[in-house]
């Protein structure tokens, strides 16, 4: 499970100060696929983004299985983040390495031997139906087929959480079809907790068992996915739901 609590997070510089996170408690349990929506400067990438540290909080704290992370000193963080993937909208793949060196990134620098770490990267090309591209290079390779080598790479110490920020929202419906399709079927396979964050609703409802509704760095609304779409309360909400209807 992924604790969050009274976590808030405030932007400073020289002329400006933007509240980006205002007391967020949420709870995610395990094994969910848990759905962020909120419009354009709403905090959803900064809420994600502390969960691993990417960005540090001002207060609160989060727990993931337990371990709090927000009290964690950089050596201790480094190896926490380790139960912690993240794929990206712009994949962020390392263009000079091939498919098979981007996998093994993660292995190598967590210390694996070698022969462990080729028969982990097989794995889990094998997993994101890869393994007939392992010497190619990410520029070769279609946007969907870029995004399964990320999660590949997301995956390959065996996280705990997968947290993806836009993930789908460079790829055409298709392709974003075929992708929440891996990561349900992921999901499932491991039992992984996945936060995703979306602007798509179809995405939402394909995939996200629950969410939350951020407005303005504050939850303003959250619980299984299918009563916001009967019954939406807040106005973001009914903003969202009117715009498909
Ligand atoms: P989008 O849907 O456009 O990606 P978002 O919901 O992910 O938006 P955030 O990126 O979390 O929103 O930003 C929340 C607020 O914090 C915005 O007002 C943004 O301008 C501000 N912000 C984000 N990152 C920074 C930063 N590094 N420095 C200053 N302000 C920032
Ligand atoms: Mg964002």
């Amino acid at each position: 499970m992924i604790a969050i609590k009274n976590l808030s997070k405030t932007y400073r510089t020289e002329h400006l100060e933007v509240k980006a996170l205002d007391n967020i408690d949420l709870q995610i349990e395990k094994g969910s696929i848990f759905g962020i929506i909120g419009f354009s400067g709403a905090g959803k990438s900064t809420l994600v983004r502390c969960l691993n540290r990417l960005e540090e909080p001002d207060s609160g704290s989060v727990f993931i299985e337990g371990q709090e992370i927000t009290n964690l000193d950089q050596k201790n963080l480094r190896l926490a983040r380790r139960k912690i993937g993240m794929i990206f909208q712009q994949f962020n793949l390392f263009d000079s390495m091939t498919v098979y060196e981007n996998v093994a990134f993660p292995l190598q620098v967590a210390g694996y031997p070698k022969n462990q770490i080729k028969g982990r990267v097989h794995e889990i090309l094998q997993l994101v139906y890869l393994t007939d591209k392992l010497n190619a290079y990410p520029s070769h390779l279609s946007g969907g087929q870029k995004q399964r080598v990320g999660i590949a790479r997301a995956l390959a110490n065996k996280p705990e959480v997968l947290l993806c920020d836009e993930a789908t929202s460079a790829l055409d419906p298709q392709t974003t079809y075929s992708i929440l399709e891996l990561l349900k079927n992921i999901n499932e396979k491991l039992q992984l907790t996945i936060v995703l964050i979306t602007h798509e609703l179809d995405v939402l409802k394909h995939i996200c068992d629950h969410m939350a509704v951020l407005e303005q760095g504050k939850i303003v609304e959250q619980g299984p996915t299918e009563k916001f779409f009967l019954n939406p309360e807040s106005d973001t909400a009914k903003n969202f739901v009117r715009i498909i209807q």
